[in-house]
């Protein structure tokens, strides 16, 4: 008999869907983590945290993340402390013609998305100075704080949380069956890696490939202001949304994170991020730096996430080992832990996922 039912490895925003999931059919998962119990140390901590649909014109992907968006939804009502902290997008980060076309897209497959018109979007937005000519809105999308949604994501859980660095997994054939920490070995039914930007090493422990393209993004937090933003928003070289404490949380562009011409350090980046934000909105005073951190977010190769059964050397899946690594884990979280319980443990094949597997191993040269 293994030790338990389920051991997660990583207690980001993943691990904590993940385990809350598990909770609701039933099962209390064992938590490994190095890092803090709740969130710290990987991506999550670092993460703008915007759930959303409407950044992708993939119909798969906006699929699963679609129906994530109405996870969160239903776990809103379900988990006391989660809840949107900013509320409603209005994007204009492509030029018109290509936002247009991706608003058609959108609305096509039933997504609540309108194109609106400067003039509106200087309504919606008094504040706002530097007017585009049309901008993406969607009333149901928004953001949640990481700390606190992770924190209320376990507790809800009730599981298990051990701090220990994992080394590898333990293997026996074509199955996983558990896990070797700094303090030993641990056994489980099925192993969950939910490990961020590691799950590429510790799968290589079992001969797994896992190729990721990681890149890395600077958020800037600011002092607090007087509220004047209550939606995610997001321009061409800008995304900012205020949290609940006042405080500014502010991105430059979605793409991987590069130094700033003339700029000798992070600080100064960070400094010329939050200014852009004083020149797009008309604010009292120009905010302040408190803070910046520089988070890598964990993307596979290809963009999309890698979710469900892992090759083995042997043609075959691993049994006992499930995988959970992907970009937007706070967009696609929800969705995609209710799926993979689903899989896990009930042995269902959720179609939402199928288009998100890890490919079979290259066959050998005999
Ligand atoms: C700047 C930035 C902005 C982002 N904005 C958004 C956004 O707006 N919306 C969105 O959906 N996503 C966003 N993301 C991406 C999102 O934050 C990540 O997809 C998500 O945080 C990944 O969560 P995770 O739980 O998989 O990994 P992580 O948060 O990295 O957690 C990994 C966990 O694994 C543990 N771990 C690692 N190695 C080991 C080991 N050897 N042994 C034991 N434990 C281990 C760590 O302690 C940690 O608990 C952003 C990311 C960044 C960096």
């Amino acid at each position: 008999m293994a030790e338990h039912r389920i051991i997660i490895v990583g207690s980001g925003i993943v691990g904590a869907c993940l385990a809350y999931a598990a909770a609701f059919r039933g099962v209390r998962p064992l938590v490994i983590s190095a890092g803090p119990p709740a969130g710290g140390g990987g991506a999550t901590a670092a993460s703008w945290a915007w759930i959303n649909a409407c950044s992708t014109e993939d119909p798969d992907y906006f699929r699963l993340r679609h129906a994530s968006l109405h996870r969160w939804q239903i776990w809103m009502q379900q988990v006391d402390g989660i809840r949107f902290s900013a509320r409603e997008t209005f994007l204009w980060d492509l030029p018109p013609a290509e936002l247009s076309r991706a608003v058609e897209g959108l609305a096509a497959l039933s997504y609540p998305v309108t194109l609106i018109g400067g003039a509106e979007l200087a309504m919606r937005l008094p504040r706002l100075c530097e007017i585009p000519d049309c901008a993406l809105h969607t009333a149901i999308e928004g953001a949640v704080e990481p700390q606190a949604t992770v924190e209320a994501l376990f507790a809800a859980a009730g599981a298990d949380h051990r701090q220990a660095h994992v080394h590898g997994l333990i293997s026996d054939g074509g199955r996983v069956t558990g896990v070797m920490t700094d303090d030993g070995p641990v056994h489980a039914d099925e192993v969950i890696l939910a490990a961020g930007n590691a799950t590429q090493r510790l799968l290589d422990t079992v001969s797994v490939a896992l190729e990721m393209q990681s890149s890395d993004g600077l958020l800037v937090l600011s002092e607090p202001m007087e509220p004047f933003l209550s939606a995610v928003v997001a321009g061409p070289d800008f995304h900012v949304r205020q949290r609940e404490d006042g405080r500014l949380l502010v991105g430059g562009t979605f793409g991987a994170y590069q130094p700033r011409p003339g700029n000798s350090t992070l600080a100064e980046d960070a400094g010329d991020q939050l200014l852009r934000i004083g020149e797009v909105f008309d604010l009292p005073a120009f905010p302040k730096v408190e803070g910046f951190t520089l988070g890598t977010r964990p993307i596979p190769k290809g963009g999309m996430p890698r979710i469900g059964r892992c090759p083995s050397p042997d043609g075959g899946r691993y049994e006992g080992l499930y995988l959970a690594v992907m970009h937007s884990g706070f967009s696609n979280g929800a969705g995609v832990a209710h799926a993979a319980m689903a899989e896990i443990l009930d042995g269902e094949s959720a179609a939402e996922l199928a288009p998100f597997r890890m490919p079979d191993a290259p066959a050998g040269r005999g």
